[in-house]
């Protein structure tokens, strides 16, 4: 039997090659360009056959035999972040940064691809790469999840389970964590706008203050959470945005405020978007005013699938040892557009750790000090290519 994180660490220097190459030349969402020739040149070489859907690319490995397919989903799109690292291949994009770590998840998944082509006579049906823009986009009309679904990445052949990993700041290199049940959020977004009357800022009377009637919807809204959402389920609703006024002595006409709300379930996401309307409508009604929410609903929560991360936790424990792979109870309340994928296919998302404090690589992401241990590559690289070993060969 192939001891796959072998051959996955005799693949370091070619992944720590890779991982520098996309790291120097980092991209926008739905701007990867030379992110995604840099893919398709490493397709190409690998003679994978791939399609190039916006900036992302999808490639297909058919296996010796016929079976099932899998597939394994990266994110390739970097930050609006200046890079702090000081490292010799930091951004040359200024402004733009692989803060996330997308650059190691691009760099693991043509590592699986490369793993998996030199095994083809193992492969029992197909593995699908997908190489997906735009998922730090934060844009109501349009993700990279979503296009590239829609241009047919889960179609000829429809995968029958789909994979992906994130980098883990401070989880340790060398570990990777799972979770059973809920992994991330409904990650939704809303916009407020307050309508007063403008005034004197000595003259409230004459009046309707737009700041005073915001600060007690703000207030409110928390209520919702408090209130209204059970004590045992999760939500968010945090404003992050405010404008209003020009100088000290007028009393503003308007105020405009946006912010995010984050839930778990279907049932928890609907309490806030009805309570939501309720409470910031009357409140301003109370005070005279008026005001108008436009929720958006944006990246869905999803969960993993038992069966699926099972397979990635066994596969885990069979390279990494037990003690390397970590159970994590808890979900975040972040988003991930992976969750579109799931809805298609049975996911499996686990989190690849990729922090060493003996080297001080301690940096959370998006921060502009964010930069990973490499020896992580070969980590990821090995547990999504075992994994769809496992997969395509299971009934
Ligand atoms: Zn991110
Ligand atoms: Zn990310």
């Amino acid at each position: 039997m192939t001891d796959m994180y072998l051959e996955a660490k005799k693949l370091g220097l070619y992944l720590v090659k890779i991982r520098r190459e996309l790291h120097l030349a980092p991209e926008l969402g739905f701007k990867e360009y030379k992110t995604s020739k840099i893919i398709q040149r490493e397709l190409r070489s690998l003679g994978i056959p791939f399609v190039v859907m916006a900036t992302g690319v999808v490639g297909l490995l058919k296996g010796k035999r016929k079976g099932k397919t899998i597939a394994l989903r990266a994110d390739i799109d970097a930050l609006p972040v200046y890079e702090e690292t000081g490292v010799s291949f930091a951004s040359k994009n200024k402004g733009i940064m692989h803060a996330c770590g997308h650059d190691a998840h691009t760099t693991c998944v043509l590592g699986a691809a490369k793993l998996l082509s030199n095994m083809k006579d193992k492969v029992k049906g197909n593995v699908k790469f997908i190489f997906q823009p735009a998922e730090e986009i934060a844009d109501k009309n349009r993700d990279g999840a979503k296009e590239i679904i829609k241009a047919g990445a889960m179609k000829n052949p429809k995968p029958d389970a789909v994979i992906a990993l994130h980098v883990d700041a401070p989880g340790e290199v060398g570990k990777i964590s799972v979770t059973y049940g809920p992994v991330y959020a409904n990650a939704d977004f809303f916009e407020i706008k307050v309508t007063g009357k403008g005034g004197h800022g000595a003259m409230p009377h004459a009046s309707v203050d737009s700041i005073v009637v915001s600060a007690a919807i703000i207030q409110n809204l928390q209520s919702i959470v408090s209130r209204n959402v059970s004590p045992l389920e999760s939500a968010v609703i945090t404003v992050t945005m405010i404008n209003a006024g020009e100088t000290s002595n007028v009393i503003p006409p308007f105020v405009k405020m946006e912010g995010t709300a984050r839930s778990l379930n279907a049932q928890t996401r609907r309490i806030i978007k009805t309570r939501m309307k309720q409470v910031v409508t009357l409140t301003a009604k109370a005070f005279g005013a008026k005001a108008e929410l436009r929720y958006f609903d944006g990246y869905p929560a999803f969960s993993n699938d038992e069966t699926m991360i099972g397979l990635m936790e066994k596969a885990g424990v069979r390279l990494l040892g037990r003690k390397n792979v970590i159970l994590r109870k808890e979900p975040s309340m972040g988003g991930e557009n992976f969750s579109y994928f799931t809805k298609i296919a049975p996911g499996g998302f686990i989190w690849l750790g990729v922090g060493n404090k003996k080297k001080g690589i301690t940096s959370a992401l998006h921060h502009p000090k964010f930069t990973i241990d490499e020896a992580s590559l070969p980590v990821g690289a090995a547990v999504l290519a075992e994994t769809s070993l496992e997969f395509l060969n299971s009934k």
